[in-house]
C-alpha cells in the first residue's frame, strides 16, 4: 500500500516538474519569439524610414546666372551624439546611420543659402526628456532622441486606432521631425539675423516652419504629401493637450495646443482653399476662422519671404518676384506628382 503511494507520488512529482520545465522552456521560447519580432519590427521601421528619406529629393535653389566668384552662404553643421540609455540606441542608429539631418529637404534647401554670423549646428542627442530647443550661446538646434521615441509611439498609436497602415508611424515621425526642427531653426534665424517680428515669437516660428514645408518640400513629394505632413504636425499639437489648462498654460509663451492646431490648419487651408475645402467641411477648421485664412496664409508667406530675402547669400540672390516665380514652378511640379482623385 505504502509502496503504491510512493510510486504514485513520485509519478505525480515527475509530471509536475516535467510540466514546470516545459512551461519554463515555452516561456523562454516565447521571450525569444518576442525579441525576434521586436528586432524584425525595428529593422522594418529602420528600412521604411531609410526608404522614405532616400525618396526625398530636396528642392535645391538655383544659383544666379553669374554665380561664379559670388559669396556662398554659411553652411550648417551636423552632429549625432551617441545616447547613454540603451532604449534610445535604435533612434541614434536611425538618425546617425541614415544621416537623417542632411536628408531633411527643407533643412537641405536652406543650408548654405543665408549669410549667418556663425554656422547653425544641428545636434541630435539624449536629453533625459522629450524636447527640442535652440541654444543661442552654442548656436545649436537640438533634437532629443526621446522626442523621436514619443513621436514614433504616437504615430503607432494613431495607426493602430485608425487603421492607417504600416508606414504611417514612420511618416508621422518624419513629418514632425521636419516641423519641429524648422520651428527651432526659426528661433535660431530670429536670434542670429536679428529678424524683426512682432507678436509671439512662438507663433512666428510655427508660421516659418509651415512656410518652409510648403515652399521647400522635396520636388518628388506631391502637394498632397506636403499638406499631409503639415496636418500630422498639427495633430502633434493636439496630442500633448489635455484640454485642461491652468494659469501657467495661459501665461506660457506658446499658444495653447488647440490654438496652434487651428492656426496650422488655417495656413494649410488658406494656401489653396478649393483644394483643402475638406479641412472645413470635415470640421477641422470652423468656417468663421476659415474665411480669413487665404489672406492670412498669403500674408505669412510674403512676410517671411521679405524678412529672409535680405539675408540670402549673393550666390543665390533674387528678387521677391523671382522667388515667387520659382515657388510657383515648384508648386506646379508638385501638383503634377499628386495623384488624380479618380481612376481612368
Ligand atoms: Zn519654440
Amino acid at each position: 500500500m505504502k509502496l503504491r503511494l510512493i510510486v504514485l507520488l513520485s509519478v505525480a512529482l515527475g509530471l509536475v516538474s516535467g510540466a514546470f520545465l516545459y512551461s519554463l522552456l515555452s516561456v523562454k521560447r516565447q521571450e525569444k519569439a518576442v525579441a525576434a519580432a521586436r528586432a524584425q519590427g525595428r529593422a522594418d521601421a529602420e528600412k521604411a524610414m531609410a526608404d522614405e528619406l532616400a525618396a526625398l529629393k530636396p528642392a535645391v535653389m538655383k544659383k544666379v546666372a553669374n554665380a561664379e566668384g559670388k559669396a556662398d552662404g554659411v553652411h550648417f553643421a551636423y552632429e549625432y551624439v551617441a545616447p547613454k540609455t540603451a532604449e534610445l540606441e535604435p533612434f541614434y542608429k536611425l538618425a546617425h546611420d541614415g544621416d537623417l539631418l542632411r536628408h531633411l529637404p527643407e533643412i537641405k534647401a536652406i543650408d548654405g543659402m543665408l549669410m549667418l554670423p556663425r554656422p547653425i549646428k544641428f545636434v541630435m542627442a539624449e536629453c533625459r526628456e522629450p524636447n527640442a530647443f535652440y541654444s543661442p550661446e552654442r548656436a545649436e538646434v537640438v533634437m532629443c532622441y526621446e522626442t523621436m521615441k514619443v513621436l514614433l509611439e504616437r504615430g503607432q498609436q494613431l495607426a493602430a486606432d485608425q487603421d492607417l497602415g504600416d508606414d504611417y508611424a514612420q511618416k508621422y515621425l518624419a513629418a514632425n521631425l521636419r516641423f519641429i526642427l524648422l520651428h527651432e531653426t526659426g528661433h535660431a534665424l530670429i536670434d542670429m539675423l536679428e529678424i524683426p517680428i512682432t507678436g509671439r515669437e512662438e507663433d512666428a516660428v510655427d508660421q516659418l516652419a509651415t512656410t518652409l514645408m510648403q515652399r521647400f518640400a522635396g520636388i518628388n513629394e506631391s502637394s498632397r504629401q506636403v499638406s499631409d505632413n503639415l496636418r500630422m504636425a498639427s495633430n502633434w499639437f493636439l496630442a500633448r493637450s489635455t484640454g485642461q489648462y491652468n494659469l501657467d498654460a495661459y501665461a506660457d509663451e506658446h499658444a495653447l495646443g488647440e490654438q496652434r492646431y487651428f492656426n496650422l490648419q488655417c495656413l494649410v487651408y488658406g494656401s489653396n482653399p478649393s483644394r483643402y475645402l475638406g479641412i472645413v467641411t470635415d470640421g477641422d477648421l470652423p468656417a468663421a476662422r476659415a474665411k480669413a485664412c487665404p489672406a492670412e496664409a498669403r500674408r505669412v508667406d510674403k512676410a517671411w519671404l521679405r524678412l529672409l530675402l535680405p539675408h540670402v547669400a549673393p550666390k543665390y540672390e533674387m528678387t521677391e518676384e523671382k522667388a515667387n516665380r520659382l515657388f510657383e514652378q515648384r508648386e506646379r511640379e508638385r501638383n503634377r506628382n499628386t495623384e488624380l482623385p479618380y481612376v481612368r
